[in-house]
């Protein structure tokens, strides 16, 4: 089996279905196809789903009809018959009904989880009818069947699996499988997500629990590129990564690869490919647990993090202090990114600052805290073997103008990590994508 996902791009458009149905079809063998919503509709129900929590029912019906005509439009062009146009119709009415009725509840909760679901329960029922339409034999597969969290809020990988491979044991091999991206259930049973761009995660952790031969997602872009092409003009695809290399890519702000997906592919060895359904030719990225070592591969940037650094004399000698730092962090469930430490301070960075003012009034018994904001980590990523020389020096010649704030390096054999001011954002990466990369 082959787990192909679509994003939103990949959906957002008529003929960008019918694209994904030609892809879909070349690719051997059983597939479960994974989409996203089509782009933009999750950003809308998100808005409507603010509006109805802000009390402004009319605001978020006002949405709702405009998203609707969009609809209507992009069903006329999917299907060229009569039979699919009506088909069609019924889903995008039947889904949109459903929008209504929960924005003309009463208010209760502020993100309605239900509500944003339905993005991805239009896209696949559309593809679904798309398929039917043209007499591909599919199955539609709700993902609120089996993809479950458990009560800490991760995947529980045991119990997809179990209910996966019951749920595909009665479907025939020759039928196309469509399911939902990014939408799941958690333990109490509700509608939830794998949070923004959790499609990625929905078809690795489909890879990883039915051990799929490989994963491909298809995007935008013709695969991971050496820096962010958001941002750097000049930037190349990498043929090939491996898990580690591709995991921090991710999680340091590699946009095209939700954070945390290439996790579960990992753990049971499943390759990941990186795909441009607007360019199938092109070569894309391989993922793998293959390794090449000294090569730096790639740079990515996250933004939005606060450096905390805590100034104390009694760190000397003292141990045992950092697990009290550290525990105030783990109380408010707020992860730390980047750790540095000197005789006397230690500085670290998170990116989720909800509990900061908590945290902060829990951290000073220990010593003098200073905090900055809007701070950015910039990653370099490759495979660096500790005894290569040079690699440090490439990197800070290229920074010499920009005021680095915090460096790691030596945590793993896959990440150099610089925090700076995101002022100096765009020029940083400027800089390492010609001292690093010669572009
Ligand atoms: P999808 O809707 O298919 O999930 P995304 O928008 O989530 O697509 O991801 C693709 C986008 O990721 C690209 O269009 C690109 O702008 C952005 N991106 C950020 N960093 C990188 C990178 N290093 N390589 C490739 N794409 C990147
Ligand atoms: N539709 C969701 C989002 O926009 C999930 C995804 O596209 O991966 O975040
Ligand atoms: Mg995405």
């Amino acid at each position: 089996m082959i787990v192909v996902k679509f994003g939103g791009t990949s959906v957002g458009k008529p003929e960008r279905m019918h694209s994904v149905k030609d892809i879909v079809m070349s690719v051997p063998g059983q597939k479960l196809v994974v989409l996203s919503a089509v782009s933009g509709t999750t950003n809308e129900l998100i808005a409507i789903s603010d509006e109805f929590s802000n009390g402004n029912i009319e605001g978020a019906l006002d949405r709702t009809r405009k998203l609707y005509a969009q609809y209507v439009d992009f069903v006329q062009q999917l299907y060229a018959t009569e039979e699919g146009k009506q088909k069609g119709t019924d889903v995008i009415d039947r889904y949109f009904q459903q929008i209504e009725t929960l924005v003309k509840q009463p208010f209760y909760g502020k993100a309605n989880k239900l509500l944003v679901a339905q993005g991805e329960i239009i896209s696949t029922s559309l593809f679904y009818e798309y398929l039917n339409e043209i007499r591909v034999p599919a199955v539609f597969l709700s993902a609120l069947d089996f993809m479950y969290l458990k009560d800490n809020g991760e995947p529980d990988l045991e119990l997809i699996s179990e209910k996966l491979r019951k749920i595909l044991a009665g479907i025939d091999d020759k039928s196309v499988i469509v399911t939902q991206g990014y939408i799941c259930r958690n333990s109490s049973g509700g509608v939830d997500n794998l949070k923004r761009g959790g499609s990625d995660y929905t078809a690795t952790l489909i890879g990883a629990a039915i051990k799929a031969e490989e994963v491909q997602i298809w995007t935008d872009i013709d695969g991971m590129h050496n820096n962010d092409p958001r941002i750097v003009e000049n930037t190349m695809p990498i043929a090939e990564l491996s898990f580690e290399e591709a995991g921090e890519l991710a999680y340091f702000g590699a946009k095209i690869l939700h954070p945390t997906c290439i996790l579960p592919a990992q753990q049971k060895n499943v390759p990941v490919r990186l795909k441009n359904t607007l360019n199938p030719a092109a070569r894309g990225t391989l993922i793998t647990s293959n390794k090449n070592p000294d090569a730096i591969k790639a740079i990515a940037v996250k933004d939005g993090i606060t450096a905390i650094k805590i100034k104390s004399t009694r760190m000397i000698l003292a141990y045992g202090f950092l697990r009290k730092i550290f525990e105030v962090f783990e109380k408010y469930q707020t992860s730390i990114d980047m750790i540095t430490t000197s005789e006397v301070a230690v500085s670290l960075t998170i990116d989720e600052p909800t509990y900061l003012n908590e945290i902060i009034e829990e951290l000073k018994p220990y010593g003098t805290i200073e905090v900055d904001k809007n701070q950015s980590i910039v990653c370099i990523v490759g495979d660096f073997v500790a005894d290569k020389k040079g690699v440090g020096k490439d990197i800070f010649a290229s920074l010499e103008d920009i005021p680095v704030r915090m460096i790691s390096y030596g945590g793993s054999k896959n990440n150099i990590s610089l925090l700076i001011d995101t002022i100096y954002k765009t020029e940083a990466l400027k800089v390492l994508n010609k001292g690093l990369f010669n572009l």
